[in-house]
């Protein structure tokens, strides 16, 4: 009798001893913000985020179905349910700056991603930080594949002027990626000794749809005079390989040369085919993870380092997720 006692008095004391180990880690609410669900290479950065959290923090994400407004109510809500830490995607990126005023009333540490407030709102406060990628990277590498295919095919300057004739796929106008990709693939190009020549440029808001509409449009404009297509992104890239191909190419010797962006599992496909000639890898796993590293380790009301988070921190505020250029040939390494 007394030893089920004593047994059951164990039994119970593990059990408790458990939850409460158990709880202190599922304590943490970390409020994450998404600038719009509906986004091919964000739903990578979500899940990413979301694998990183398992048995450590409950994250709490919520869609701001690309409205400012909508996401300042619901970090108000998050303010107010009293979440230990922020990891926020800002829909606009100048409205850091009031996003940074509330955390730091309330003490709620905050973590940027994706979308990369001004360096004079990133200085308001020292629990402020950063997780991306270097957009000017990005841009030099996706001018630096058509460089490659312009120098090993002569034959794709079709007119023989010496000039690369190109079209522009923008994302949407202020976001430091599409910017940054615009400008540095463009001069990556005429670094190399190209001479280029822009045949129409115009924004397709990151969307495969829009992409799809305004290549068809820039066909119809300006037929056989495109010469290379250059996309800010995968989504755009790939809906301009649509309207290519309804245009005939891809069959036969009919070829155009189109770069992207981010190396979504769409766009391995496309590489693989042979449509899409090369994109870049934004790793969509290590900006999720570092984001939800650094908010976990500010929950804790810790600082973080690079030994507590796995990332180096530049300037006291950064993670710099590196890019890299990818082609079929080594497109395994964005798996
Ligand atoms: C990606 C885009 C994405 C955008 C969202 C960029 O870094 O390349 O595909 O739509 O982020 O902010
Ligand atoms: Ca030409």
């Amino acid at each position: 009798m007394k030893r089920a006692i004593i047994y059951t008095l164990v039994a119970v004391m593990v059990l408790l001893v458990a939850g409460a180990i158990g709880s202190a880690a599922s304590n943490l609410t970390i409020g994450c913000a998404i600038y719009k669900f509906d986004d091919t290479f964000m739903t990578g950065v979500r899940n990413a985020i979301l694998g990183a959290a398992e048995k450590k923090a409950k994250v709490d994400m919520v869609d701001s179905q690309n409205s400012q407004p909508t996401q300042n109510d619901k970090i108000d809500l998050f303010i107010t349910k009293r979440v230990n830490a922020l990891a926020i995607n800002p829909v606009d990126r100048t409205a850091a700056g009031v996003i940074i005023d509330k955390a730091k009333r309330a003490n709620t540490p905050v973590v940027f991603f994706n979308r990369e407030p001004l360096p004079e709102d990133m200085k308001k406060w020292n629990k402020v930080y950063y997780v991306g990628a270097k957009a000017e990277q990005s841009g030099t590498m996706s001018g630096q594949l058509l460089v490659d295919y312009w120098k090993a095919h002569p034959e794709a300057d079709r007119n023989k002027d010496g000039v690369m004739q190109y079209v522009m796929l923008k994302g949407e106008p202020g976001h430091q990626d599409a910017e940054l990709r615009t400008k540095y693939s463009v001069k990556a190009i005429e670094d190399a000794g190209i001479k280029v020549q822009k045949v129409a440029e115009d924004t397709a808001m990151w969307d495969r749809v829009k992409g799809q509409e305004k290549m068809a449009a820039f066909l119809a404009a300006n037929g056989d005079k495109i010469e290379a297509v250059l996309a800010n992104n995968d989504d755009m890239a790939l809906g301009a390989i649509e309207a290519l191909k309804a245009a005939g190419y891809f069959k036969g010797s009919k070829y155009m040369p189109v770069v992207g962006v981010d190396a979504t599992a769409p766009a391995l496909k496309a590489l693989e085919e042979g449509t899409l000639l090369g994109t870049v890898l934004n790793d969509a796993k290590n900006q999720g993870k570092a984001t939800f590293n650094l908010a976990y380790v500010l929950a804790q009301k810790k600082v973080p380092t690079k030994a507590n988070t796995g990332y180096a921190i530049t300037g006291g505020k950064y993670v710099w997720v590196p890019y890299q250029k990818i082609t079929k040939e080594n497109m395994e390494d964005a798996k």
